[in-house]
């Protein structure tokens, strides 16, 4: 049971910095805190560290790398930031949003250069509301290689990760500063830990139910794709402390996860040319506008579930996804030689299915735009074999969380910050303002990343000074 209580009492461990959390947040905070030269302690409920950032794709959007320019593709922080802002109907903390595109690069030059990660640009399909191609991936292009970089890269570098841990009750002492944590190992015992900094990195509240009923109803009943350990805590701690909470309406949903496979469907699928057909057959909506509104569609249609169809070309495309390789050997994709074909083995009626397949194949023939704003182009038409999945909508993480500014420190409701309490990551609020609608693709990895770098970093100087003084 998470909760806060005040004790004047010792603590017999100390420790300069403790980051509650072990995923990209907290790994990226412990790497800058222990080059500021101070030691960081990760606590982490799970036996091996992965979170929600295992289970994404590992892209992190940046602007102005070397890896862009590489490839001759121009972009700037300053795209970046209007990117994220035009995503989220101008919604987003501007200095945050702010800090996190001008760090982007040096982020994704720091894990390359100083951690050696292989980091490549993804320059054959682009996100839906990214001006330049600025997604940045590893090799398998998955988040389960991320996590494992990171760990390796903080056990390279002496970090104490205390694995099985799973923080419970903050201790607080006079004027609100953090004490220490109490927190129950795998076996049950209690340990306190005492600190000099806290910094959460203990991601939203997508695996609590009772939060996600009470802040996003929409969702209360959808699947959630994200890892279940991340149960609201950061939330529940700042409710307690009078911290300000922004945006809990906000998340990233994804219209696309195979059903039943539960294998995500990259947008890439879509973005290249493909449709969105639900089970009468017909499109509905622009699904270019971005994958995480596209959910709570996918779920409004009969069923709750849509196919995702494309061809071959764009298969080829997204096969560069492990996730798709496995939908593909689960059998999740179907392919026939004609759209009537397919709409046979799909079970969908055929006649809506050719209407509105060879509408679309006529409007990206003249660079057309449809009845719901999507605009196609001459590059996207497809042709026989015909590909599809079935797929449902998903709640992958939410977005709102605790205020901070643009160094990670946490926010009071009157506007000041906490002394020694950092936040980074899905425990603090996004860049994606109130609604799923705000998400740009890759928001969630480039919050953890960035900003735990630069929570990571102002904590050291907090534990600094403050031993200074
Ligand atoms: C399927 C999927 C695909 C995605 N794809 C992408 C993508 O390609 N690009 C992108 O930008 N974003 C993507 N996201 C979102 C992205 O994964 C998250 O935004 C990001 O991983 C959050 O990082 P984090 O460090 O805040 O949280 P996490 O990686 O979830 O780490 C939080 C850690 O805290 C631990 N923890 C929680 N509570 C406690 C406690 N009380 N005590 C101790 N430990 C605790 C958890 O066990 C967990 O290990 C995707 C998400 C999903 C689910």
């Amino acid at each position: 049971m998470s909760t806060v209580v005040t004790g004047g009492e010792k603590f017999e461990t100390r420790v300069p910095l403790l980051i509650i959390g072990a995923g990209a947040a907290g790994l990226c905070a412990a790497l800058a805190a222990k080059e500021a030269g101070v030691e960081p302690v990760v606590i982490e409920r799970d036996a091996v560290p992965a979170g929600s950032t295992a289970l994404s794709a590992g892209l992190i959007p940046a602007a102005g790398t070397r890896f862009q320019r590489a490839k001759g593709i121009s972009d700037s922080p300053q795209i970046l930031a209007t990117d994220i802002q035009r995503k989220a109907h101008r919604e987003a903390d501007p200095a945050v949003a702010d800090a996190v595109a001008r760090n982007s690069g040096p982020l994704i030059e720091w894990l390359a250069d100083r951690y050696g990660f292989p980091f490549d640009v993804v320059d054959n399909f682009n996100y839906p509301g990214h001006a330049a191609l600025r997604m940045h991936g590893l090799p398998s292009r998955t988040g389960l290689e991320l996590i494992d970089r990171l760990r390796s890269a903080a056990e390279a570098n002496d970090i104490v990760i205390l694995t099985e841990r799973a923080a419970e009750r903050l201790v607080i002492g006079a004027a609100g500063k953090i004490e220490g944590v109490e927190m129950a190992r795998g076996d049950g015992a209690v340990e306190r830990l005492g600190c000099d900094a806290l910094l959460l990195a203990c991601n939203g509240y997508g695996g609590n139910p009772a939060l996600v009923r009470r802040f996003i109803p929409e969702m209360a009943d959808a699947l959630y794709f994200g890892h279940p350990g991340n149960r609201g805590d950061a939330v529940i701690w700042g409710e307690a402390l009078g911290a300000k909470l922004d945006h809990l309406g906000a998340y990233q949903g994804h219209g696309s996860v195979a059903t039943p496979h539960n294998i995500l469907i990259t947008w890439a699928v879509i973005m290249q040319g493909g449709l969105q057909i639900n089970s009468e057959g017909r499109r509905f909506c622009d699904e270019t506008r971005g994958y995480s509104e596209q959910a709570a569609d996918v779920l409004r249609q009969p069923g709750k579930v849509a196919w995702n169809i494309f061809d071959e070309r764009i298969a080829a495309v997204a096969r560069q996804f492990e996730d798709f390789q496995n939908a593909e050997r689960a059998g999740a994709i179907v392919r026939a030689d004609s759209i009537a074909a397919l709409a046979r083995a799909l079970r969908l009626p055929e006649a809506t299915l050719r209407d509105d397949w060879t509408e679309a194949e006529s409007l990206k023939a003249r660079s057309g735009r449809d009845r719901f704003g999507r605009q196609f182009a001459p590059e996207q038409r497809c042709e026989s074999p015909f590909c599809a999945v079935k797929v449902t909508g998903a709640l992958f993480h939410t977005q709102g969380g605790l205020a901070i500014d643009a160094r990670g420190r946490v926010k009071r409701n009157d506007g000041t910050v906490f002394r020694n309490l950092f936040a980074a990551g899905g425990a603090a609020a996004g860049v994606s303002g109130s609604t799923a609608a705000g998400y740009l693709s890759g928001n969630g990895l480039l919050t953890a990343t960035v900003l735990g770098r630069l929570a990571g970093h102002a904590a050291a100087e907090q534990v600094m000074q403050s031993a200074k003084g």
